[in-house]
């Protein structure tokens, strides 16, 4: 049995799986937004998980979003969640439960999640996209996550993709894509459109009704997801693309202009072009089961 836990910006997600992926019921809970807060939270999901759990806990594994360095298990200054700044992650929790967790940066466990129990299960090559607060990647080669000689692997939310009104992104730069491609982005789109939206909840209800302003944003949103897309696939030579995160329930209304925007741009190479791009059915179970994936077949 492993504890898998997802901690993120605003949720602390957590369930026990086994080592065929099976598992428990997932508890979700906001994070509070200070260090003490959130080892006390933290501790308690474990434990409550241990007792849950229908066997011997072998194992915790925790996905988080950093930057942290998963050598030392140490956050760096992490872009969503300043308060957690040089945490010693791994420490506390050794301390406490007596093992080292297993740790694996949120946006890279989700996309071993996609690979193995989600929208892209038996692909051993994969990019996958966290599209919600931010905008996290993972790349996946042969089964496992590639990270080139950096210990933490390619940021590719903090890409350059044109100014963007002079928007500022978590990083401290303007321009990455991430600040064309978050759920913030879509809320400024929407203004654009003559949608003002307090939250993106709200969104959602728009698009049911048929408001041609929110379905107007979310295909400029499309355009934009496919345009990014297309690059990835050029830079990568990887055709397998997986979206994960709260954005993808979104995806009946966006899809078809990712697709296209991908032909358009790649229409010289048409050999890069997916045949499809693959949305996440279960996204808040993604970074879950890539934890559990990490841990199968290891013992305490
Ligand atoms: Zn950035």
């Amino acid at each position: 049995m492993y504890i898998c836990i997802d901690l993120g910006g605003s949720n602390l997600r957590g369930t026990w799986m086994d080592a065929a992926g099976n598992c428990g019921e997932a508890l979700n809970m906001p994070r509070p937004r200070d260090l003490e807060g959130t080892r006390r939270m933290l501790t308690g999901l474990i434990q409550q998980l241990m007792q849950r759990a229908p066997g011997k806990v072998e194992n915790i594994g925790l996905a988080s979003a950093g930057p942290l360095n998963l050598n030392q298990g140490v956050y760096f200054t992490p872009t969503n969640m300043p308060e957690l700044k040089d945490f010693d992650l791994s420490g506390f929790i050794s301390g406490i439960f007596g093992k080292r967790p297993f740790l694996e940066n949120d946006a890279q466990a989700a996309a071993l999640g996609e690979i193995y129990k989600g929208c892209l299960a038996g692909e051993k090559d994969a990019l996958v996209f966290t599209l919600g607060t931010g905008l996290g990647s993972g790349v996946i080669f042969d089964g496992n996550v590639w990270r080139g000689k950096l210990d933490a692997g390619p940021e590719l939310g903090h890409i350059f993709m044109g100014p963007n009104h002079g928007m500022r992104c978590g990083c401290g730069q303007v321009g990455c894509a991430e600040t064309w491609l978050r759920a913030s982005a879509i809320k400024d789109l929407a203004g654009r459109n003559r949608l003002a939206l307090q939250g993106l909840k709200e969104l959602d209800t728009y698009l049911e009704q048929g408001d041609e302003r929110a379905l107007k944003t979310m295909r400029q949103y499309g355009r934009r997801l496919g345009l990014y897309l297309s690059q990835m696939v050029s830079i990568f030579g990887i055709k397998n693309i997986g979206i994960s995160g709260g954005l993808s329930r979104l995806a009946p209304y966006f899809r078809e202009q990712v697709q296209e925007s991908i032909r358009f741009r790649l229409a010289s190479r048409p050999w890069l072009v997916p045949a499809s791009v693959e949305f996440s059915r279960d996204p808040q179970m993604s970074a879950l089961w890539g934890m559990g994936y990490l841990m199968r077949g290891s013992e305490f």
